[in-house]
């Protein structure tokens, strides 16, 4: 099958519309990173996109629908706190986790009760929903495990000859996956972190928890349970220069072809070594950090990330994704 690349004109949107009527995947850029969407309605499809991933059967998928769909008609209720949010951030990178009322697929949830449901703002992902006219349920455009998708190229290196059509909008500006928040209860609580941040979130709805899993319980966000956002590489995750550079030697030594990826504040201890700048501002990190990781699982046999030292704003987001790239720990 041929991959076609489109950008965000009518012609597109129209042939975009077509193959998801015919049943077919078809990746869009949004504001967070590319989605790879389906038919909510349609079981086939969705679990084409399930086969095209080798996404686990047990992990559920985020709806997303135009800014002008009415969402009351997948979902059973919502807390006030909840349509004080949408109105807040929608369109934007805040997913929200709602009880469902059974309308779509029910490979979209995976057996759960409740639905993602997102609303993207990029220009792109809005002309192609508006089109199609129907809930896409959509995972990001990557093979599950991998690094997420921040451009087109991206998305043709896990897919390329296995779906019909990329509906390109150059890289995306956020970079790291909307915020998942769990709107089901008295208190909405963060599932995933992301570019909404709890403080945010706390500042409409006057609270907001961060859901962290009690020993041993299953994660209320299955995706959370996964290894994620790996580079095809050996990876280290360190706390500090001193470790880089002990890991980078190893490597170098035993005839391999290390590389660090740190904050821009760290360059001068790593001069002469070869290094990816993850940059200086949280919005900074987020953008650049899977363009990074796609960069080095092609050049480096080992990537050395060094945690970056800035917490707040969406720091707890690119921290998750970094120690889960890396495998390492950290507290939010
Ligand atoms: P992805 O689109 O690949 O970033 O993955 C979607 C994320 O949303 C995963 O972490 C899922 O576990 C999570 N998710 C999707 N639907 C639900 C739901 N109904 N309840 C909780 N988490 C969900
Ligand atoms: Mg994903």
């Amino acid at each position: 099958m041929e991959t076609r690349i489109l950008g965000n004109s009518r012609s597109a949107m129209e042939l975009a519309k077509a193959y998801i009527e015919a049943g077919e995947a078809v990746a869009f850029h949004t504001e967070t990173v590319y989605g790879l969407g389906a038919n909510a309605f349609s079981d086939e499809a969705v679990l084409k996109i399930y086969a095209l991933k080798g996404r686990p059967a047990d992990n559920p998928l985020i709806v997303h629908v135009h800014r002008d769909y009415d969402i009351s008609r997948l979902t059973d209720g919502e807390p006030a706190y909840a349509a004080a949010l949408r109105r807040a951030f929608l369109p934007g990178p805040l997913t929200m986790v709602y009880p469902s009322s059974g309308k779509v697929s029910r490979y979209v949830s995976c057996g759960l009760q409740t639905l993602a449901v997102r609303v993207p703002s990029s220009p792109v992902a809005q002309a192609f929903l508006k089109a199609v006219n129907l809930p896409v349920a959509a995972p990001s455009a990557n093979l599950s495990k991998h690094v997420s998708p921040v451009t087109a190229q991206h998305v043709l290196d896990d897919f390329g000859g296995k779906i019909p059509l990329i509906l390109d909008g150059g890289a995306c500006t956020g970079g790291i996956e909307s915020t998942v928040l769990d709107c089901t209860g008295e208190v909405p609580a963060i599932l995933r972190e992301g570019l909404v941040t709890r403080e945010q979130i706390a500042r409409i709805a006057g609270d907001c928890r961060v859901y962290v899993p009690a020993e041993g319980e299953k994660p209320k966000s299955p995706g959370m349970a996964y290894k994620h956002y790996s580079p095809r590489c050996k990876t280290a995750c360190c706390r500090s220069a001193e470790e880089a550079l002990r890991l980078y030697e190893n490597e170098e030594t035993g005839g391999g072809k290390p590389m660090i990826l740190c904050e821009s504040a760290l360059l001068p201890r790593f001069s002469g070594r070869e290094v990816l700048d993850l940059g200086e501002t949280d919005a900074e990190m987020a953008r650049r950090l899977y363009t990074l990781l796609r960069q080095g699982e092609k050049r480096a046999t080992l990537l050395v990330g060094v945690m970056p030292s800035g917490r707040g704003g969406a720091m707890a987001g690119v921290l998750n994704r970094f120690t889960r790239a890396f495998g390492g720990d950290h507290e939010t």
